[in-house]
Formats: C-alpha cells, sequence, structure tokens
C-alpha cells in the first residue's frame, strides 16, 4: 500500500485568519491568551481538513508565528545577544522578527533573506563561534500532542541541522574563518534529545528537511550528512527518519544514504522528473520514497494520468510498500483553497488547484493505486476533462502570438550601435556631468491608495481617478524640476504593484480574489496568474507618460517591470518552458517601447529586479537561464534608435558572479542598490570593467532618515574611485513609493545639491 503524505500546509487560513491574530496581537488588540487559542484552532482546522481528506501523515510544527527558521533558532537557544534583556517568550521571538520599540527599548530586527528561489522570506540564524545551544522543544512536542488530542497521529516537521546551519552567518564580528557549519558537533546532542522526546510522545515519523541536498555541496559537507544522519538515526528504534528534499535534484548527494539508515527520503519530481530512474537504482532496499508529483510551487490541477504512470513505475521496482505520494515540496508556496473564488472565470477556475485541492489530489492517486479505480472513478474522469480542456482551449493559444514568436530573429537580440556610439547620440538629451534621476515611484501616500480603492469599489469613475492621477502628476513633476532633477519620473501614481498593474493591462492574465501565499511574518501576497499565451492588446502605459513629458521640458523617462520579473513574480503556466513564457513578455514590452518611442519618449527604463532571485539553485544550470533571461531582457529592450536611452534597474547588490550577464544587457543606464553593501558590489564592475553607465544608489531608501549633503559627498567621492566620471548617475537606491514626502523632498534636494556641486568642481 502507498502512503498518501503532505510536507506542509499554508498556515495562514482561509481568510487569512493568522495574519490578522498576530496583526491584532502587534497592535495590542487581542492579548496573547487569544492569540494562542486562535492559533490553535488554525491548526486542528487544517489538521481535521487534511484527515478528512483521507490524508495519512499529516505534518505538525509546520505551522509557525512568523517563520519555520526564527522557530528554530528559538527552540535551539540561537538568540542574539541583544535580544537577550527582553522578556522571554514572544516579546524576544517578535523582537527577532522584526525589531522592538519601546520605552528604553530599541533593538532592529534580524536579516531577511529569500528562502532558496521561492519569493518566501526566512529570519537568517546568527551565530557565534563559541555558540551554546539550549534545546527549548515545547512548540513541536505541543503541536504534536493538541493534534493527538483530536484523534489525530502527525508527523512533525523540522528542519535538519546542517541546512539549519547553513542557512545561518556569523554574528557581525566574528573572525574570518569561523562558519556556523563548525557548530555542527555541538548541536547534534540537541537534536538527539528532540527526537527522542518526539518519540516519547509517541510520533512514529518524523520529517526532517534538508533542501542544501539539492544544492552544490563540496565534499566535506557530504560527510556531514552520513556522520549527523548515523547518529539521529540511532536515537529511537520506534522513530522513523524521513529526509525531504525539493526545489532541485538531489544529484549524487543522495550517495550518503546509503550509509545511513533513514528511513525514507523525498525527491522533488515536478522540478526534477528526471532524478527518477537513477534513485530507483541505487536506493537501498531498506529506504522507501516519497515521489513528490504534486507541485507545490504552482497552481494548476495535477494530471493524474501522467501523475500515476511515474507512481506505478516507482512501485515496480520498489514494491507499493515503500512508495509515498506527495506534494513536490510545502504546500506553505501555494494558496489556501480554490472554493474561496468567486471571480475567476469558470474555465480557468477548473483548471486550479490551492493546497486544499492537491490535498484531495494526493488522497486521490494513492486510491487508484492502491485500490484501483472504482472508488474514484468520477474524480478521474473530472481530471481528464479539465486536463484536456486547458490544453485545448482556445483562451491560451493565441494565433498571433505564435506566428509572432516565430519570427524572432537575431537582429532583435540587439541594439543597432554599440555603447559608446550610442552614448554620442543620446547627447541630444542634453544631460550634464553627474546627471541626477529616481528609480520611478513617489510616494503611495494613504490619499492615493484610498482614492484607487474608491476605483475598485465603484465609489469614483475612471475619469475621477484619471483626474485625480494626473494632478498628483503634476506635483510630482514640478516638484523634481524646482530641485533640479535631470530626467524626470511621472511618479507611478496609477500603480498599486509593479507586477500587477501590467498583469492588469496585458491578455494572458488572470487574478485570484484570495490566492493569498505568505512571503514573510503576517504578510502575504497575491501572485497574478499566467494562464495563456500573453499578449498587449493595447499600449499600457503610453498616455500617461506623453501627459506627464508634456509638462515639462526635461526629458521624462517611461516606467516598464521587465520580462523576467513579470515572470518571476507571477504563478506561471507550466505547459511551455518559462523561457517561452518570459520571450512572450519580452515581446509585449518591446511593443510599448516602441510606442513609448514614439510617442517621443527618449529615456524608457525596464526594471528587473528579479533577475538574479531567477539563478538555478544548482550552478551548472546558471548559464542556462542567464542566456534566455537576458536574452528576454533585450528582446524587450533593443528595438529602439541608438538615441533612445534605455535604463534598467535592479534592487540588489551582489552582481560578482553574474556580471558579464549584466554586462551584456547592455542597458545605456543601470540603476542599482548600493548604499547598504559598502561599495563592495563596485568592486565587481570595476573588475570587470563594465563598459556602461551606472547610477549606484546614492542612499538608503529602505530608512526614513534624511541623508546629510556630507554623508552624499562622502558617497559620491567614494564611487568615484571605482567609476570613471563620465559613466556616473546620480540617484537613490530604489524607488520611494514606501516613503512619506517630507523626507523625500529633503534627501532628494540634498542629493541634486551634491551632484551640482561635483558638476562645479570638474
Ligand atoms: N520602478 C519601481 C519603483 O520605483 C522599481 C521597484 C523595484 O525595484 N522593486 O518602485
Ligand atoms: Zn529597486
Amino acid at each position: 500500500m502507498v502512503i498518501s503524505t503532505n510536507l506542509g500546509f499554508p498556515r495562514m487560513g482561509a481568510n487569512r485568519e493568522l495574519k490578522r491574530l498576530v496583526e491584532n496581537f502587534w497592535s495590542g488588540k487581542v492579548d496573547e491568551n487569544a492569540l494562542l487559542s486562535g492559533s490553535k484552532k488554525i491548526r486542528e482546522e487544517h489538521w481535521s481538513l487534511q484527515n478528512k481528506a483521507g490524508l495519512e501523515h499529516i505534518p505538525s510544527n509546520d505551522f509557525s508565528f512568523y517563520d519555520q527558521v526564527v522557530d528554530h533558532s528559538y527552540a535551539f537557544g540561537v538568540i542574539p545577544a541583544r535580544y537577550k534583556n527582553l522578556h522571554p517568550g514572544l516579546e524576544t521571538y517578535f523582537a527577532m522578527c522584526r525589531g522592538l520599540q519601546k520605552a528604553e527599548v530599541d533593538v532592529p530586527a534580524c536579516e531577511m533573506k529569500k528562502w532558496f528561489d521561492t519569493n518566501y522570506h526566512y529570519i537568517v540564524p546568527e551565530f557565534e563561534p563559541n555558540q551554546q545551544f539550549t534545546l527549548n522543544p515545547a512548540k513541536i512536542l505541543d503541536e504534536f500532542k493538541e493534534a493527538k488530542d483530536i484523534g489525530i497521529q502527525t508527523r512533525p516537521v523540522i528542519l535538519g541541522p546542517i541546512s539549519y546551519l547553513l542557512l545561518g552567518k556569523p554574528i557581525r564580528g566574528a573572525p574570518h574563518e569561523f562558519e556556523p557549519i563548525q557548530l555542527l558537533s555541538k548541536l547534534l546532542p540537541l537534536y538527539e534529545e528532540l527526537l527522542s522526546k518526539l518519540a516519547g510522545a509517541g510520533a512514529t515519523w518524523i520529517q526532517i528537511d534538508e533542501p542544501f541536498l539539492v544544492t552544490d555541496l563540496s565534499s566535506n559537507l557530504k560527510k556531514e550528512y552520513s556522520s549527523a544522519y548515523n547518529a539521529l538515526t540511532k536515537v529511537s528504534p520506534q522513530l522513523k527518519i524521513l529526509i525531504a528534499t525539493y526545489f532541485e535534484r538531489i544529484g549524487t548527494n543522495i550517495d550518503f544514504v546509503i550509509n545511513t539508515p533513514i528511513s525514507a527520503i523525498h525527491i522533488d519530481l515536478v522540478r526534477a522528473p528526471g532524478q527518477l530512474e537513477t534513485i530507483l537504482k541505487s536506493i537501498p532496499s531498506t529506504v522507501s520514497l516519497s515521489l513528490g508529483l504534486i507541485n507545490g510551487r504552482n497552481i494548476w490541477k495535477a494530471n493524474f494520468d501522467a501523475a500515476l504512470t511515474t507512481a506505478q513505475k516507482a512501485i515496480d521496482t520498489l514494491g507499493s510498500e515503500r512508495v509515498f505520494i506527495a506534494p513536490s515540496c510545502s504546500l506553505l508556496h501555494t494558496p489556501h483553497s480554490v472554493q474561496a473564488e468567486k471571480k475567476i472565470d469558470p474555465e480557468i477556475l477548473d483548471w486550479l488547484s490551492f493546497a486544499t485541492e492537491k490535498i484531495k489530489e494526493i488522497v486521490t492517486i494513492s486510491k487508484v493505486l492502491n485500490d484501483g479505480n472504482q472508488s474514484v472513478q468520477s474524480e478521474i474522469d473530472a481530471n481528464r476533462k479539465s486536463v484536456q480542456n486547458r490544453k485545448t482551449s482556445p483562451r491560451i493559444h493565441n494565433a498571433v502570438v505564435q506566428e509572432k514568436m516565430k519570427t524572432l530573429n537575431p537582429d532583435m537580440f540587439k541594439r543597432k550601435l554599440p555603447f559608446r556610439e550610442r552614448q554620442k547620440q543620446q547627447q541630444k538629451l542634453g544631460l550634464p556631468s553627474f546627471p541626477t534621476t529616481t528609480v520611478g515611484s513617489f510616494p503611495q501616500t494613504k490619499e492615493v491608495r484610498a482614492v484607487r480603492a474608491k476605483l475598485k469599489k465603484g465609489e469614483i469613475d475612471q475619469a475621477g481617478y484619471d483626474d485625480f492621477v494626473n494632478k498628483e502628476i503634476e506635483k510630482c513633476i514640478r516638484f523634481q524640476e524646482k530641485i533640479g532633477i535631470d530626467v524626470l519620473v511621472h511618479g507611478e501614481f496609477e500603480r498599486n504593484d509593479m507586477v500587477e498593474f501590467f498583469g492588469e493591462n496585458l491578455e494572458g492574465y488572470v487574478f485570484s480574489g484570495n490566492g493569498w501565499v505568505q512571503s514573510y511574518g503576517s504578510r502575504c501576497i497575491k501572485p497574478p496568474i499566467i494562464f495563456g499565451d500573453v499578449f498587449r492588446p493595447k499600449p499600457m502605459t503610453v498616455d500617461v507618460i506623453k501627459y506627464a513629458q508634456s509638462l515639462t521640458k526635461k526629458p521624462l523617462k517611461g516606467m516598464l517591470t521587465g520580462p523576467v520579473t513579470m515572470l518571476q513574480w507571477s504563478f506561471v503556466r507550466d505547459d511551455q518552458p518559462r523561457k517561452d513564457t518570459t520571450f512572450q513578455l519580452a515581446l509585449a514590452i518591446r511593443e510599448e517601447v516602441h510606442d513609448l518611442e514614439a510617442a517621443g519618449i527618449s529615456v524608457i527604463q525596464i526594471d528587473e529586479p528579479a533577475i538574479r532571485e531567477g539563478l538555478p539553485l544548482r550552478k551548472e544550470d546558471w548559464n542556462e537561464y542567464l542566456n534566455w533571461a537576458v536574452d528576454a531582457f533585450l528582446l524587450s529592450s533593443t528595438g529602439v534608435d541608438s538615441s533612445t536611452q534605455i535604463h534598467t534597474h535592479m534592487c540588489y547588490s551582489d552582481f560578482n558572479d553574474i556580471i558579464e550577464s549584466i554586462q551584456r544587457m547592455d542597458a545605456d543606464v543601470i540603476t542599482i542598490e548600493n548604499s547598504r553593501s559598502d561599495l563592495k558590489l563596485l568592486n565587481a564592475f570595476e573588475k570587470h570593467e563594465y563598459t556602461n553607465e551606472i547610477g549606484p544608489g546614492l542612499y538608503d531608501i529602505h530608512s526614513p532618515r534624511v541623508p546629510s549633503k556630507e554623508e552624499l559627498k562622502a558617497r559620491l567621492q567614494e564611487i568615484l574611485k571605482y567609476i570613471s566620471k563620465d559613466l556616473i548617475w546620480v540617484n537613490p537606491d530604489c524607488g520611494l513609493k514606501t516613503r512619506g514626502w517630507a523626507e523625500v523632498e529633503s534627501a532628494l534636494k540634498n542629493m541634486t545639491d551634491v551632484a551640482k556641486e561635483f558638476r562645479s568642481i570638474e
């Protein structure tokens, strides 16, 4: 008999109950008791839902008030000294997550980082060289017992010791040679104690996540896996260990399993279907295989027939006793249920499956494998019909788009002239040296958001809204003129979000009403869904940009979101390669760029903040990705005259290993985040002799602080050491959307004053 299993369920609740509960606790609207009892109710609902669906291995400890990684830091006493004087318990815990400011206390939060290649962020553990660990297993044990009390035996989930250490960083000031992994032998006894406590509480299976097993590991680390899991498997004969890997192929990292008496290993067969064959050949006869067949990173219905064929292959080799059916990874990255979707077109709705539906899919597939089709024939028929309909629906395939894709030719991926010659032609813009600009957005005040909400509710009409936006644009332009910015922007007041705005204006996209996914802490995002061929039915930004340009004689910068970022921040089609979808997006943007140019706009920025986060987890896959990602940017940006200046923007600072690709993007100007990175990144540009113009963010926009002129001068002086004068732009770090007008005015004024000073001393 195969076993139906889950690796983790989304935490927020059907209507983001957890978000509300936690935020109400933060603001003092509810007390700790209400938080604890409210969250218990949410957990129970999730366990019951999975139990009722007939799922056998139901996870516990997949819940968190904020993040599973910070939960481990708390459970192992990895609490940086700056939090040590706070009240133990939730005050300390939440201070690590989000900082704490109250009478006489002012501690910042721990760093937050992206969880592998997802849009989930975790709290980075900070380790001291002489780190002392203490075990606080209450949460993990209590959740196991809670489920048991309502008659549900769960499979607790914990993060493995090696991945936990690798996710962390040395505490500030630690000696250079120190790496957190050196703490493994000290940490392991606490994991042993934890496992023994779980066994004592009656656990029979435990899921230990080791996502780092899908990355390139040194041979040393591979040895660490063998010794760690040899120790952990000895703890209790009654506790079976499943090691979970996901997001990529495990490759030869699986070798340690052969020498380790673990009971099961989970592999991601959605991301890396090709790994099944090899693993089937090498897996020891004592180990079960958990097949990650249902996509935990996307929202499409599974194809039952395909999943069944794969599962059958595993059963033929291993026997059904040794096969688990599972999602590819935790369902944390999918929304709660399609039940709540009232507005999505019924045809498209029928193609979707969120976490709750995915649990049912796992159970149905397991039933077919165990008992044949009889009891679930109607589900199978419905699935076939839906899969078939999605394959052939005219909603998905658009002949015009397909035709256009066939006409792509090499000239569409390059500018007509090399950068230096374009630079000459772009002198027509009449820009001074040290030209100033901003990254795009200006403050999205409460008022701006309120007026947009009114439009959505129908309380004002489109004309009223446009009128309001136009006034904001005018104010913004007058301000930029007043302080002497050289390349102006319109301020992006009409946009709720840089991806959603374009998604709403393109065909091939659909928007869920309630498809929330946790991004960090209580913050959730609702990624747009790309379901079909993407195309641009009509110009998206031309009217607004033209209007803005009509208000000023200075060059106005058109502002677009790049194809890779559009892809990365959406749920995407799984019926064609990501590359094809990205090229379709690129073509749509290319058309917009063309129309902007035709409307007299000579500077156009195409933001690509997400290029870096799309990098594959295995280095050997980087080239293939970077090739098409850069090509997509080129396709979107190169259809212009040499005198039109193309900008791009990226909001991170770590370019060292992708600088050749950044160069190949061949943007005339790139603005980058830089203010928090000790100028290290500029090193990369200098070292690689990057040739085009660069605007390294002169100050940090993530903080309300107004930088002084002295500070900005020092910064610009420093930048001059790395980049030659004729290539430097002066701009903030990123968009100003989250800031207030008062700070923005003072900060930008200081910035333009400093640029003018540098010009005058030339
Ligand atoms: N143009 C966008 C803005 O200014 C860029 C945002 C981003 O880099 N994430 O808001
Ligand atoms: Zn940015």
